[in-house]
């Protein structure tokens, strides 16, 4: 399909072709569903809404839930006060959730609605019930992308939930950051294996990944408590990790309820796994598990036993900013040599950043699937990782390809084995070692084909 690209590259401003990234309210309406009891809300057209259900579904194989405004032509023009009243008073009547999270489209945005004033509105015409709680976030997509706007979404649970009742708990907050499920989910169990009380947000794990019991569950039984929420504001520490997706969320809450923050990256390879253990262990005042430990030995192990197949390996890798600069790191780690990582996400300090891991590595912030397919034909590279995106280049250019990021949509793994956390890192390191296994196993000559490679 994409056989037709070519190895010249041409710089564009205005034009972006196969985008590495999604729009705002992607992120906002999958941080909404890691709250218990919530319904996200989408301010917008229905094809908005229609779409990044359809975008979640697909990734996470679970139906996802969201209301949307409606628009028409009417509210295009007058703004959506009417809309947003009269659906506050239908989600509440018809669906009963807990919690209603808005986010605005980039329709919304251009009008101005202004969301807390209509918000205000409906709580005096009587259209929230007593106990409902209806917050909200900005997310236009003609900024930022979709780890941008989880982040909007977050921070809005900080500005508006968080309080300090005075009594400081001995409880850490932790934001895991634009992880799947089962990333939530070794997040929490990381946390548990230190001894660490923790209150996570959000936390998708039991919603988007629920067990199969045969019936619908509209609010299944996962997802942070409005309670905990609130209760943030009461702990003695916040770890945040992704700094692009957290950041927001642990400044806020520091700043509103003077809770200090620690923003990490995401735990995903050995070192950044560490970094989120060693937290833990400070925050805990506490040791590391034996248990813990040995599980980190297994991983430098199965790295050690595998490095000559990585070793300086060239790798082309896009996707999220926070994913990027973990990941890239751990495959430094293990010997291998990214060549060129690129973001759709704009962002000139990640790439700083990521200057500093892989200095000789061509690497662009708000860049395009199209770009990295024209450098690795100019530059070929033994392995490719990225999201489901990139699969039409690794056909074209008949390259190992290991599915990383969001979204997948064709693979089902991810949603239930981790990538973060030392567990994480040893999927990764099976995943890569496979993906390139099966290609020499496809392609060797037959005299050269060896049972133990
Ligand atoms: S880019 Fe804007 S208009 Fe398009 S789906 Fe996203 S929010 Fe809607």
């Amino acid at each position: 399909m994409l056989n037709g690209t070519t190895a010249e590259i041409r710089e564009r401003e205005a034009l972006r072709i196969n985008p590495a990234k999604t729009c705002q309210p992607i992120g906002a309406m999958y941080a909404a569903l890691g709250v218990h009891g919530c319904m996200p809300h989408s301010h917008g057209s229905q094809g908005c809404c229609a779409y990044h259900r359809s975008h979640l579904t697909r990734q996470y194989k679970e139906p996802v839930v969201a209301t949307t405004s409606s628009f028409t032509e009417g509210a295009s023009v007058f703004g959506g006060l009417a809309n947003l009243t009269t659906a506050l008073e239908n989600i509440f009547t018809i669906y009963d959730p807990e919690i209603v999270a808005v986010h605005t489209t980039c329709l919304s945005e251009v009008i101005g609605d202004d969301i807390p004033l209509i918000i205000k509105k409906a709580r005096e015409g009587g259209k929230i019930p007593e106990g409902k709680t209806v917050i909200h976030c900005n997310t236009p997509s003609f900024v930022g992308s979709h780890v941008s706007g989880f982040a909007a979404q977050c921070a809005a649970f900080v500005s508006y939930l968080a309080e300090s009742s005075g009594q400081t708990r001995n409880v850490v907050n932790i934001f895991p950051g634009f992880v799947d499920p089962s990333d939530m989910r070794e997040i929490k169990r990381l946390a548990q294996m230190v001894g660490v009380e923790y209150i996570m947000a959000p936390d998708a794990s039991d919603v988007l990944d629920s067990p199969y019991d045969g019936k619908y569950h509209m609010y299944p039984d996962g997802g942070t408590k409005v309670a905990d929420l609130k209760a943030m504001g009461d702990s003695f520490l916040t770890v945040g990790l992704g700094p692009l997706a957290s950041t927001p969320a642990a400044e806020l809450l520091e700043k509103k309820c003077q809770v200090p923050s620690k923003v990490l990256e995401l735990p995903i390879g050995v070192g950044a796994t560490d970094a989120y253990v060693d937290a833990l262990r400070l925050a805990g005042d506490t040791a590391v598990p034996q248990e813990l430990e040995r599980e980190r030995g297994r991983l430098i192990d199965m790295i050690s036993d595998m490095s000559q197949y990585f070793h300086q390996k060239k790798v082309a890798i896009f996707g999220d900013p926070d994913h990027l600069t973990s990941l890239v790191g751990f495959l430094v780690e293990i010997g291998m040599e990214p060549t060129v990582v690129i973001t759709g996400t704009p962002g000139k300090k990640w790439e700083r950043k990521m200057k500093e891991i892989v200095p000789n590595a061509e690497v662009r912030a708000f860049s395009d699937i199209h770009f990295l397919h024209q450098y690795i034909k100019a530059n070929p590279v033994d392995l490719l990782m990225g999201n489901t995106y990139g699969k039409l280049v690794a056909r074209a250019e008949n390259v190992p390809f290991v599915r990383f990021g969001f979204p997948i949509l064709d693979r089902v793994g991810h949603r239930a084995f981790p990538l973060v956390g030392y567990a994480g890192a040893m999927r990764l390191v099976e995943q890569i070692t496979n993906a390139m296994f099966d290609k020499r196993d496809r392609e060797d000559a037959e005299e050269d084909l060896e049972l133990v490679l």
